[in-house]
Formats: C-alpha cells, sequence, structure tokens
C-alpha cells in the first residue's frame, strides 16, 4: 500500500514527521508520497510560498534518512489551477494502476472531509488513515461513532484511526513562536529551522 500525506507544510513539523516514522515502522506501506498543497481550498493561504515550503519539506525528509521509503511530490505545487485531492489521488491511480492507495489525515482535517470536493468518489479510490491529534477535537471524539476501521454502508473500508501517540504540534504554533523570536528547535528539524531563519520566514528576523 502507498500512503499520500498532503498538507500545506506551512512549515513541516516533527507533528507530521512523527506520523512518517510511526506509519512506516508498521511496515504496512511500501511507501508514504508527501505533497504540500499548491492553494488551499478550506483555509487561509500559506504564509510562506510554495517554493519554500516545498524546500522545507525536502529538506525534512532528507533529514530522516529514510530513503526510497518517503518521497516528496510537487504535483499540487506545480499545478497551474487550484490543486484538490481527488485530483492528486487520480494522478496517482494512473502512475500505480496496481496499488492500493490511502490517504494520511489527522483527525482535524478528516471532521471537514465532506467539504472535500467529490468526497465521496474519493473514498471510492482511497482508504483514509485518520491520526487521533491531541488537543484537536475530531469528528470521533465529537460523537459521530467513528470506530475503527470503519465500512461504509457499501462495506467499503474508508477509514480507519491509528492511534500513534501523535504530538501536540502544529504549523500555527510554530509561526507563532517564530514571530516572537522564540526557538522552534524542539519542533522541527534543524535543517528546516535553519533555512526558516535565513530568509526571515514567518518574521523570524
Ligand atoms: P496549521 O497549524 O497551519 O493548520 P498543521 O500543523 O495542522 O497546520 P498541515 O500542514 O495543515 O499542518 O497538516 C497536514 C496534515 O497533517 C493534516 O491532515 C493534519 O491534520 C496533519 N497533522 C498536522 N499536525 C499533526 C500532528 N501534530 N499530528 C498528526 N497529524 C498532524
Amino acid at each position: 500500500m502507498i500512503a499520500l500525506f498532503g498538507g500545506t507544510f506551512d512549515p513541516i513539523h516533527n507533528g507530521h514527521l512523527h506520523v512518517i516514522k510511526e506509519l512506516l515502522g508498521s511496515k504496512r506501506f511500501e511507501k508514504i508520497i508527501v505533497i504540500p498543497s499548491g492553494d488551499p481550498q478550506l483555509r487561509a493561504v500559506p504564509i510562506a510560498s510554495s517554493k519554500d515550503r516545498l524546500a522545507i519539506v525536502q529538506l525534512a525528509i532528507a533529514d530522516l534518512k529514510l530513503g526510497d521509503l518517503v518521497e516528496v511530490s510537487d504535483y499540487e505545487i506545480t499545478k497551474d489551477e487550484p490543486s484538490f485531492a481527488i485530483d492528486t489521488v487520480r494522478y496517482f491511480k494512473k502512475i500505480y494502476p496496481d496499488q492500493e492507495l490511502s490517504w494520511i489525515i489527522g483527525s482535524d482535517a478528516y471532521s471537514k472531509i465532506d467539504q472535500w470536493r467529490e468526497s465521496e468518489a474519493l473514498r471510492q479510490l482511497i482508504s483514509f488513515i485518520v491520526i487521533e491529534r491531541p488537543a484537536v477535537e475530531s469528528s470521533r471524539g465529537a460523537g459521530a461513532g467513528a470506530t475503527k476501521d470503519q465500512e461504509d454502508d457499501d462495506g467499503y473500508d474508508s477509514y480507519g484511526y491509528e492511534d500513534i501517540d501523535a504530538l501536540s504540534i502544529s504549523a500555527t504554533d510554530i509561526r507563532e513562536k517564530l514571530s516572537k523570536h522564540e526557538s522552534i528547535a524542539d519542533l522541527t528539524a534543524q535543517s528546516v529551522e535553519r533555512y526558516i531563519i535565513e530568509r526571515n520566514l514567518y518574521g523570524s528576523a
């Protein structure tokens, strides 16, 4: 199974890297493909440019030293039109026609999945690996009644919750700390912190 991990990654942080390491550690995945988004649909426009966000993701992933197990894709960032997950999934389905694909997503983002373009079609193409995020109200926490490896009415195994002791780190916290010139050394890779400060991203200088 190949897992796609999309996000704004503004910037990528240890919370994301922990997810990647834990899921690969489970040996269920052949590969994780990290896909920084172009223009997000459901939130404010990212603060760092797509070029910087991609560079930061590449640095952090290189630092993990996991070789071919993790790939970074510029598919969404180099697209001219706004990117939707459904387009990305169709693109990767063409590249890997014989592989099962899944989409890694935090419980916060999953609670808004019905707002995603063609969310039903998306569910037919992939399964979701939902990561419980601490201190974030999730659809499960809100009483949606989700259980592990939930099946839709049609029996399609559309999502499963993963409890991997996710870290309570968000990109928002990191941007706030940087704007106050506080250290983010414990929150992301050293190479990422260096890149951000050298280029004065997020008002860090
Ligand atoms: P922001 O604070 O700017 O909203 P974020 O930290 O949530 O950003 P994103 O790039 O929006 O990061 O997240 C990409 C994906 O990773 C989303 O599915 C999100 O739910 C998930 N994610 C983000 N942080 C964590 C974390 N600490 N643990 C597990 N999953 C996470």
